[in-house]
């Protein structure tokens, strides 16, 4: 995979571009999805090309159990019968995280662990990975592209370009249900152990790793290509 593939897309977003690669790669395609606070809004767009979409979620062990009740609601209301849920492997569990509690002295090493080689493992075999980040939460991702090529992958980002209104409207049209997080003051929403309530459109990751320099889990990468390891909160 090189970057003339770019061509064939450029200058769409949204549903115009996920569509197509959706269709251009199908089998061959995936979608990462933590079923947070957003996730509905390109979750249903998935669903509206193709229900039976591989749809890739971390199960690190550490989520609320609001979300693993959000994560069936949308599924059912959505209709995806592709949705994979991707656990830890028990050997790294038990050899560095035994009771639990690497989040509270290593977040990078239990990131990596509980996310960054689980996916690794769950995207063997696809070309393409696609995520819901946008430019409007900042940070490392507010360069981001509607396409990268990342570890020979092409990675493609169709709501990049949206803002909290956007995301606020789409749910709206479509009447899509709201994690129930987001109504008690969550707008970013992770692992319960490095989630807090907070944030709003301007900051809207301010609620993870609220406190530390940490602001990714590494399992993303940048405009250019680069794994996004934790960059520092300064960089805001
Ligand atoms: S977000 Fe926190 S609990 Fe979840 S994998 Fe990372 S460090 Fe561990």
């Amino acid at each position: 995979m090189d970057r003339s593939i770019f061509e064939s897309y450029a200058g769409l977003e949204g549903e115009q571009l996920l569509g197509p690669i959706l269709r251009d790669f199908a089998g061959k395609a995936a979608v990462v999805s933590s079923f947070g606070a957003e996730s509905a809004v390109l979750l249903h767009m998935v669903a509206q090309v193709d229900k039976a979409t591989p749809v890739i979620f971390l199960d690190t062990g550490k989520h609320f159990w609001e979300t693993l009740s959000y994560r069936a609601k949308l599924i059912d209301r959505l209709g995806l019968t592709g949705v994979r849920i991707i656990t830890p492997d028990e050997g790294d569990l038990a050899a560095q995280d035994a009771d639990g509690t690497l989040h509270k002295t290593n977040a990078d090493a239990c990131c990596h662990i509980r996310k960054t080689l689980p996916l690794q493992k769950a995207l063997e075999g696809f070309d393409v990975t696609i995520s819901g980040r946008k430019r409007y939460h900042g940070a490392a991702r507010a360069t981001l592209d509607f396409l990268s090529i990342a570890d020979g992958r092409l990675k493609v980002e169709p709501l990049a370009g949206f803002s909290a209104l956007d995301i606020a409207g789409y749910m709206k049209a479509h009447d899509l249900p709201a994690h129930p997080l987001t109504e008690i003051g969550y707008f970013s929403i992770g692992c319960e152990p490095c989630t807090q309530a907070g944030g709003d459109a301007a900051d809207p990751r301010a609620g993870r790793w609220a406190g530390s320099a940490k602001t990714e889990c590494g399992i993303h990468w940048t405009h250019n290509g680069q794994t996004i390891a934790a960059p520092s909160r300064s960089a805001h």
